[in-house]
């Protein structure tokens, strides 16, 4: 098997698009694609500082590496940023690949806890919440990971984080909130919605690129990075929509890009007749889309449990 593009010798097959690829055609073709994502929908300025936010899984270590490829051509600078949860003989690992990844290529790395920036950790916070099965695991730590990393950008001096989601987390994401009647949250899926007045702008470099290829760079790549999931993941209903979705796509190669396309029109369309208006949290101060944010209301929570018992 030839690569469509070299004539070399292909290593892998791009079902939706008929492309074979070699090595080095597939890995220019990752890079190439995200330049393009970034260009398309406006994510970073030219010479702009970069914060990127590094969990230690491969789909960080393999975005750090991309925009670190990236940024030679775009003139600015990174900081990687990463969130050390509190979750004990899980988390020490992850960190130590992402800082060895920022060691190795030479970007400053900036670390932060939520038992520093909240006062507990997770496996503290999930201790209490146990007892109020409302919210799961993983949207309660993500309320939190989101400020804490709003929080870290601060600190670094970052008007904008890329985080890795990929098209395969976006897709998930649009019809979970579906499935969930959420629809007020697609406004805030606009990849150019973070424009609307926040203080830390979020972008998604990988969102059009499938999962599987983003495992298959950091295979490339050779980095290495932390494959064991967190201990307190349980994701219900995604796990459900992201084995639905990959059998369609085994079926009907490309239809995860059609996905794609139509959550962007919907997602557009919906942003621009919502506007971009949103509250104050009376808390804290900070943008939020009911009168107290998620973070001061699991906060206040968790307090008065955690002075109860302790
Ligand atoms: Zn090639
Ligand atoms: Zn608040």
């Amino acid at each position: 098997m030839d690569c469509s593009k070299c004539g070399g010798r292909a290593f892998y097959a791009r079902r939706y698009s008929g492309e074979s690829l070699c090595p080095r055609c597939f890995d220019e073709s990752i890079v190439e694609k995200t330049r393009r994502t970034i260009s398309k929908h406006g994510m970073i300025r030219r010479g702009e500082r970069v914060g990127v936010a590094v969990s230690g899984g491969k789909d960080s270590l393999s975005l750090l590496h991309v925009l670190h490829r990236l940024e030679a051509r775009n003139g600015g600078s990174l900081v990687a940023i990463s969130v050390d949860e509190g979750v004990a003989g899980y988390r020490d690992e992850a960190l130590k690949h992402a800082a060895e990844a920022s060691v190795s290529l030479g970007i400053e790395h900036s670390v932060v806890s939520y038992k520093e920036l909240f006062g507990f950790s997770l496996d503290q916070a999930l201790d209490w919440k146990d007892e109020e099965r409302e919210v799961s695991s993983c949207s309660f730590c993500g309320v939190f990971r989101r400020r804490a990393i709003d929080l870290a950008a601060e600190r670094a001096g970052v008007s904008v984080v890329a985080t890795a989601h990929n098209l395969d987390d976006y897709i998930q994401t649009f019809m979970l909130n579906l499935l969930h009647g959420d629809v007020a949250r697609l406004g805030w899926m606009d990849p150019s919605y973070a424009d609307g007045g926040f203080a830390v702008r979020r972008v998604k470099p990988f969102m059009e690129i499938y999962e599987e290829e983003i495992a298959l760079f950091a295979y490339q790549t050779g980095v290495p990075f932390q494959s064991v999931s967190c201990p307190y993941m349980h994701e219900g209903l995604r796990t459900e929509v992201r084995d639905y979705l990959n059998r369609l796509e085994g079926a009907h190669p490309g239809i995860k890009n059609v996905v794609l396309g139509s959550a962007l029109d919907v997602i557009s369309r919906y942003a621009r007749a919502e506007g971009k208006a949103s509250l104050r949290c009376s808390e804290c101060g900070r943008q939020s889309s009911s009168p107290v944010c998620g973070v001061c209301r699991m906060k206040s929570s968790i307090k008065q449990h955690v002075n109860y018992t302790g």
